[in-house]
């Protein structure tokens, strides 16, 4: 058994939200590890389909401190691109990131908290969990689904349009994911693309820059107690990236509403019609990947943690980042994540250095 080791912060995930909180950290001098779950960088975007593009050009997905370099022939970069700059990110500054290693819980320790991982025992200060969403699809619970027959996968699982060549797909969702997955699809296969209400798209002319500005107006009207924007939220669902778009403007892209159950071999809407699929690709979210604090017990009604700004309001040394608006404006996209990291960064140097002086 190895002994426990000790460090002031311990920031569990590797991807781009826990290297910006580990850019932060060092720049105040401030002793931290980065525990990552995954073999190898780069977070999610390892793990995308084949065609995914950003939605913001590179110097618009870029981490603090280096701008992400143009991909040669790309306007908007893919996930390779992405995970190359992460991987280049974490090596130029010099970030101590250990993999693979999965935290399993983190508990409090009188002054400390105890982090347990599948390699060993951490103590810290306080904890940054930077883990993402994408290890938490969501597919909600319609009836039929297990007596569909067919082949039934998440956004996490689909790779590319020539898995489903020629076949009848079923997407469901009316977000990014399933808007660009069923652009993927339009070409080959014979699809049929469900959304809970009409797409929403934004404007052809607004990018992730846009959606930055905004998420930050919304934050900074509702600190002022002004009423909400509704931010993002308040421009469409769906960023019309060049796919998006070119598979929309050539009607390709026609929506359904929502079917009520699957049926062997299909779905089924509240009239009584039916489509026949071979195939349905549940792209209808994620969740925060946060089973790992569940001994802190934070936990509120309907199962949401608390926070003012990054910092858990049950757990003051515990911090979340990058899981979206409620951690901060856009802090769940390449451009946003940095903002909050610095916030959260200051917040536990001050924590440390009082700790420190008693
Ligand atoms: P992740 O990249 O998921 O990294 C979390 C890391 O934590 C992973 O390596 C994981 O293995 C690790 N981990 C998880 N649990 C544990 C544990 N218990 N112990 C140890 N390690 C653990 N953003 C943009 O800016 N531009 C875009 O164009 C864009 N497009 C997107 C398209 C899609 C389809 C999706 C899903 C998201 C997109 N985003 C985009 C949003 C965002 O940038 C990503 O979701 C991003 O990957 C989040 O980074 P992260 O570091 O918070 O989480």
């Amino acid at each position: 058994m190895t002994a426990a080791r000790h460090t002031h912060v311990v920031i569990v995930g590797g991807g781009q939200s826990g290297l910006a909180a580990g850019y932060h950290l060092r720049r105040l001098g401030v002793d931290f590890v980065v525990l990552d779950a995954r073999s190898t960088p780069g977070g999610a975007w390892q793990h995308t389909w084949d065609s995914l593009r950003l939605f913001s050009p590179a110097a618009f997905s870029s981490l603090p401190g280096r701008l992400m370099p143009p991909q040669p022939g790309e306007e908007y970069p893919d996930a390779g691109h992405v995970v190359a700059y992460l991987r280049d990110y974490e090596k130029r500054y010099e970030l101590p990131v250990e993999r693979p290693v999965r935290v399993a819980g983190v508990h409090r320790a009188g002054r400390l908290l105890r982090v347990e991982t599948d390699s060993g025992t951490w103590h810290a200060r306080a904890v940054i969990s930077a883990t993402g969403t994408w290890w938490r699809p969501f597919l909600p619970a319609l009836p039929g689904r297990a007596d569909f027959g067919g082949q039934q996968l998440h956004t996490v699982e689909y790779r590319r349009p020539q898995d489903f060549a020629g076949r009848r797909v079923v997407v469901v969702g009316g977000g990014n994911s399933g808007a660009q997955i069923a652009a993927d699809l339009a070409h080959d296969t014979r699809l049929t693309w469900v959304t809970q209400r009409p797409p929403r798209y934004l404007a052809d002319n607004i990018d992730g820059r846009a959606l930055f500005d905004v998420a930050t107006a919304r934050r900074r009207a509702l600190d002022e107690g002004r009423s909400d924007t509704a931010g993002v939220a308040s421009l469409g669902d769906i960023v019309a990236v060049p796919p998006v778009r070119e598979a929309r403007d050539r009607g390709l892209l026609k929506a359904t509403p929502m079917f009520s159950r699957l049926v062997p071999g299909g779905v089924e809407w509240a009239d009584g019609a039916r489509a026949e699929a071979d195939a349905v690709i549940w792209c209808t979210g994620f969740r925060p990947a946060l089973s790992y604090l569940a001994p802190l017990g934070l936990r509120g009604r309907r199962g949401h943690i608390a926070t003012e700004g990054t910092r858990s309001v049950g757990e003051p040394r515990l911090h979340l980042l990058g899981y979206g608006d409620w951690t901060g404006p856009a802090s769940a996209t390449l451009i946003g994540v940095g903002r909050s990291a610095r916030e959260a960064a200051r917040e536990i140097a001050e924590l440390v250095g009082g700790l420190e002086e008693d």
